[in-house]
């Protein structure tokens, strides 16, 4: 009795021990579940054969399936079809075995959207040791994957702008408004490593005052979203004081929201892009000898003077059109140096003459216009001719040297009519033209009875539609040089027009006419077809390796017409000549005065497979930060900076600039007019690829030509010993 009483105690303590434990137990139970139901990560609970027999609130937010949906499926619905079946293989080996997992997926969501996951598995034991179920923890990293992917692109960038450009860095802590410089960054602007702090400031306190709201505006742009990288030039101080331009890109790093917390990019020094710009910018309106307005400035006045002429009545102005009398002669017996000193120091007496809101501008040789503003009665006219030619009259002392000269003067009036500016400067070469016939150091006043060479032009105009159907045009070729083995690449077609009185006549003299009577048309087209035809014969002829290339130069006009693809391809096709053996030149010019429709015809005329280049590059325009934009493969430098390269830094500095930007555009660049050895072995040294001029040969016939392209190649390096041996 006391026994079962003993035993019967005991049984109720040991119930009551269980229920105590059973009580624990489902407090764990439910904790735990709970902690699985709230989990901010997926749980997959499965049984040994894979089959899904739990899954957590975030697993189905995260994939997008209900619970109903995978309960007794298998976790291979996930499967994108990225991971490789070994890779599943080895992962069953491993929980198979008792072993943990851990690895990435790149799985699918029910809506077929890709993404990250990051995984451990391990397998779950009944108190045996006997493996029951797998739990997988999953980590959604889709989000982290995508910063990792930009931090490392935009981490290449950098080390490769570093590498490439010898930029300076920075990286901008933007929670902690800390930027840090990278030691290259100061060591551009002249400062050792410790002499720049890590305040923003540091860098928008040296911008120069014009700059630095382009340049907040652009970070902000980018940092708040519309633009997709930063870029922004602008002037910065150095430690000399002195400003050099940069150019600055940047990229910002965001967090899940889009919201910017870093952004880091780099600086690079722009100066001397700048300054030839800048010089170009200049060398397209102004005259490099006498540092006067040349004729696009000077007629870009008179257009506004026209304009302002016309809402303005009784408004009095004049166009004076100067030659100076016999200036061949003394370039002739004095010499070229002497010659450009008295151009500069006629320019100085004329502009002594005149007031200041007058234009006097320079159109070349020895050809000087002037616009004289606000006249108030006829005769300042007349007044002012005659002071010019008694300022010429007192002789020149130029290198020791007394020289004489004078000027004839073409005057026209507004008050003539035909007011347009070509008009008005044509008349005014009448005028002058008149002036030279009468005899030297006169003035003349143009009226309408003056026609005499309004008539020439016409003559001229009949006479070259008789040329067209005469065929007496000429193509002469001009060979292209590459200046790494001296081999001849290709050549330039080049006009002449075999006149039946006047002989040879080169194209300056009648190109504009043809252009103004648009009759370049119907040239432009013989021209290819001429041109085409004779590369394919030479072809035929001659197998070179690679085959030579044919240049055929395009007129503004040409350029403009909206079947000119349709018409080369024609071409081409109809002769046999491969496209890619074909290069365009078009003018800087040209390209800058349609500069939109150029982009559209560029595109239609690299789709035929032939090759587009800049011709007398370095003239035309104002920016080069257009070049971009046309896909060209060579870029021509005008021959007025080629001329004057060894006697001028400048001009091989701009040289030199050209070349290395339409290297960084990945143009190949072909140097106009090499006349001397000099020029040759500066443009060898610069790496121009080509070479065209003179110093080769001039423009030939077929025949010579044909000479040329069997001649063994031009020698280069000799010359460069000869020249490293003086
Ligand atoms: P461009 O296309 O710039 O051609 C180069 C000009 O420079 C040629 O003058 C050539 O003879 C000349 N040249 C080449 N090397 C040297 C050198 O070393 N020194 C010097 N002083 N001059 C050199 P060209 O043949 O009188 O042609 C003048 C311009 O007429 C050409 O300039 C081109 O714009 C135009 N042109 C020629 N043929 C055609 C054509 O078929 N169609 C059109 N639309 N224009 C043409
Ligand atoms: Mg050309
Ligand atoms: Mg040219």
């Amino acid at each position: 009795m006391n026994h079962t009483e003993k035993t019967k105690a005991q049984l109720q303590n040991e119930l009551e021990e269980i229920r105590q434990q059973v009580t624990e137990l489902k407090a764990e139970v439910i904790k735990s579940s709970r902690i699985m139901e709230q989990s901010p990560i997926s749980i997959i609970i499965t049984d040994t054969k894979g089959n899904i027999e739990y899954v957590n609130p975030k697993f189905t937010q995260v994939t997008g399936y209900t619970r109903e949906e995978v309960i007794g499926k298998n976790p291979r619905i996930l499967k994108s079809g990225e991971i490789s079946p070994e890779g599943y293989k080895q992962l069953w080996e491993t929980i198979s075995s008792g072993d943990e997992w851990r690895g990435e997926f790149h799985n699918k969501k029910k809506n077929g959207e890709l993404y990250w996951e990051y995984a451990c598995i391990s397998a779950i034991r009944d108190p045996q040791g006997v493996i029951t179920h797998f739990f997988a923890v999953e980590e959604d990293i889709t989000e982290k994957k995508h910063l990792d992917d930009l931090l490392r692109e935009s981490e290449q960038r950098y080390a490769l702008a570093a590498v490439a450009a010898n930029d300076g860095l920075w990286d901008w802590d933007l929670e902690a408004n800390v930027i840090v410089f990278s030691p290259r960054w100061k060591l551009m602007l002249g400062y050792e490593e410790g002499e720049i702090g890590k305040h923003p400031d540091e860098w928008f306190d040296r911008v120069h005052p014009d700059d630095v709201n382009q340049l907040k505006t652009e970070i902000e742009a980018h940092l708040k979203g519309p633009s997709p990288y930063f870029e922004s030039e602008y002037r910065i101080l150095d430690g000399d004081r002195n400003y050099c331009w940069m150019l600055c890109r940047g990229l910002a790093l965001r967090n899940v929201e889009g919201k910017a917390y870093r952004m880091a990019g780099s600086q690079t020094d722009i100066t001397v892009r700048k300054h030839a710009e800048e010089r170009l910018q200049y060398n397209s309106f102004y005259d490099s000898m006498t540092g006067l307005p040349n004729r696009a400035l000077f007629m870009d006045r008179l257009e506004r003077m026209v304009e302002w002429a016309k809402r303005h009545k009784d408004y009095l102005f004049a166009v004076l059109f100067i030659d100076l009398d016999q200036f061949k002669l003394i370039n002739d017996s004095f010499g070229h140096k002497i010659g450009d000193k008295l151009l500069t120091a006629v320019a100085q007496r004329i502009q002594a003459c005149l007031f200041q809101r007058d234009t006097v501008a320079r159109f070349g040789g020895d050809e000087f216009a002037i616009l004289l503003n606000d006249i108030k009665e006829v005769n300042e006219v007349e007044r002012i001719t005659d002071l010019l030619h008694r300022e010429l009259s007192h002789p020149f002392m130029i290198d020791g040297h007394e020289v004489f000269t004078s000027m004839s003067i073409g005057v026209v009036l507004n008050t003539t009519g035909f007011n347009n500016p070509t008009n008005m400067l044509r008349n005014a070469d009448i005028a002058m033209y008149q002036a030279k016939v009468i005899g030297k150091r006169r003035s003349v006043q143009f009226n309408t009875s003056m026609h005499e060479k309004v008539v020439e032009r016409l003559w001229l105009e009949t006479d070259l539609r008789r040329a067209i159907e005469q065929h007496e045009f000429r193509l002469f070729y001009q060979p292209i040089v590459s200046l790494e083995n001296g081999h001849i690449i290709g050549f330039e077609a080049l006009i002449r027009w075999q006149h039946p009185e006047r002989g040879l006549i080169s194209p300056d003299a009648f190109i504009p006419a043809a252009v103004e009577n648009r009759l370049i048309s119907s040239i432009g087209r013989w021209v290819l077809r001429e041109a085409v035809w004779q590369m394919h014969t030479w072809h035929v002829k001659f197998s070179t390796k690679p085959p030579l290339s044919i240049s055929v130069n395009l007129s503004g006009v040409r350029f403009t017409e909206s079947d000119l693809a349709a018409q080369i391809d024609n071409v081409l096709q109809e002769i046999g000549l491969p496209p890619s053996c074909l290069k365009l030149e078009i003018t800087e010019s040209v390209i800058m005065e349609n500069a939109k429709s150029t982009i559209s015809t560029f595109s239609e005329l690299k789709a035929l497979g032939v090759q587009l280049s800049i011709d007398d590059f370095g003239t035309g325009y104002s920016s080069l930060s257009y070049l971009h934009r046309f896909p060209v493969e060579t870029l021509k430098v005008d021959r007025s900076f080629v001329s004057r390269m060894e006697s001028n830094g400048e001009n091989s500095a701009i040289v030199r600039t050209i070349i290395r930007l339409a290297h960084d555009l990945k143009m190949k660049v072909i140097a106009e007019g090499v006349e001397t050895v000099e020029q040759l072995t500066q443009l060898r040294k610069l790496k121009c690829e080509y070479a065209q001029g003179y110093f080769f040969s001039k423009p030939v016939d077929s025949k010579a030509a044909e000479a040329l392209i069997t001649a063994p190649p031009f020698i280069l390096d000799e010359l460069n010993t000869t020249q490293e041996g003086n």
